[in-house]
């Protein structure tokens, strides 16, 4: 059985161009970028093609961007460099909807003294608050305003680039995890009032174990990793080379591609999206419709748990993902979704849908007429239906 993979947001196939520009730098150009022989630095010289490649996808200039291992890093980095550069200031704006790698770095400094705001969303996962609000919360003593790009579970787009400015005017630094945004929708960084900007390489068709940190000219910024002189300074350990070069070539793929893929991934995406909601009753969208990532799909289910449609779909060989996260034996409906107030019996039954440019329409065929079949035969067993 072939397996259809609709969890692009969980993380995603390394592309076959990727797989080929990285092979060499395991057991023929192994060499350490730091080293003064040839040998070390061909290797090196691919870096700088690496980080001018994700540069140019980022539209900002390569000595703007550091290499970390992930995501969280780069997220951390940010947080905890920008408190360190300003010790003054003991305030952090954040929202209540950030994947754990910002929101959990957040509650943390909270609980050792610092002052953290998060700001609410409404029922379609769009910030809950104008900007004259915001205006007043970004006081002297703020050092930092995080809010992501694009949620992970609901594809929801935030304004990040106006609270940018806001920001910058009110004499903050921003920074956005744009971790799920990158290689779905067009960033450019040249005119921009974002200071700071994580993306992770496994979101956009590279490797595991690579991110990014775009740290804009100028930005205050302590190291969070130290050790050696990596990353010009900024980012101690010897370079992750093969997960480097990688996500430059998928860098590059994405900027060459991203226009074209965004448009067939969001046919996709709209083709199954519209079928389940209108076949399955009871079914209901998570998040704005319109303002949203073009691959990712949340639908709700009501009466049924998304754990058993996961285990169903995955009989079928559809791999997807639940707004739920078993903790501690109990079944947590998201946090982004309770933040949009969606019932808790709707939260229970959510599925995030996570398209990538290899699904085809066959596969979303599939998974329409399989979709009712699964939703039907849960309600049947579920104790919450009486009709
Ligand atoms: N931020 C967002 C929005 C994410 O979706 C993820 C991963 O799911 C991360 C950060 C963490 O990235 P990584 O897995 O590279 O640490």
């Amino acid at each position: 059985m072939k397996t259809i993979y609709f969890d692009n947001n969980a993380t995603t196939k390394v592309a076959d161009e990727v797989f080929e520009e990285i092979k060499p730098y395991f057991c023929e150009l192994y060499g350490n970028p730091s080293s003064m022989h040839t040998f070390g630095g061909q290797v090196g010289i691919k870096i700088r093609t690496a980080r001018e490649k994700t540069a140019a996808l980022l539209g900002c200039d390569p000595s703007e961007i550091i290499f970390t291992g992930c995501g969280t890093e780069s997220d951390n980095t940010a947080i905890n460099g920008t408190l360190a550069a300003y010790p003054n200031k003991r305030k952090i704006i954040t929202s209540c909807v950030e994947h754990p790698a910002v929101l959990s770095v957040c509650r943390e400094l909270g609980s050792h003294g610092y002052t953290v705001v998060e700001l609410k969303v409404d029922k379609q996962g769009r910030l809950d608050m104008d900007m004259a609000e915001l205006e007043k919360q970004i006081d002297d003593n703020t050092a930092l305003v995080t809010i992501m790009y694009a949620n992970n579970e609901t594809g929801v787009i935030f304004p990040v680039e106006k609270i940018a400015e806001l920001t910058e005017s009110r004499g903050a630094v921003f920074h956005t995890d744009a971790v799920q945004a990158i290689g779905k929708i067009p960033l450019n960084l040249s005119k921009s009032n974002i200071d700071l900007l994580s993306i992770s390489g496994h979101k956009l068709h590279a490797p595991k174990g690579v991110g990014v940190l775009y740290i804009k000219k100028g930005t205050r910024l302590s190291p969070y990793m130290v050790g050696g002189h990596q990353e010009a300074g900024k980012r101690a350990g010897t370079e992750n080379v093969p997960g480097i070069v990688g996500l430059g070539k998928a860098c590059e793929l994405a900027a060459k591609n991203i226009e074209e893929e965004s448009e067939k991934v969001k046919h996709l995406r709209d083709k199954l999206e519209n079928a389940i909601l209108q076949q399955c009753p009871d079914s209901m969208l998570n998040g704005d419709k319109e303002n949203r990532l073009p691959n990712t799909s949340n639908i709700s289910f009501e009466f049924i748990e998304g754990e058993a449609i996961l285990l169903m779909l995955d009989k079928f060989g559809i791999c997807a993902s639940s707004g739920s996260a078993c903790t501690s034996g109990s079944l947590e409906p998201s946090h982004v979704l309770r933040a949009m107030g969606v019932p808790f019996t709707a939260a229970h039954g959510s599925i995030r849908f996570s398209l990538s440019r290899y699904n085809t329409e066959k596969e979303v065929d599939y998974t329409i007429e399989k979709m009712p079949e699964i939703v039907n035969r849960l309600r049947k067993l579920s104790p919450f239906v009486t009709k």
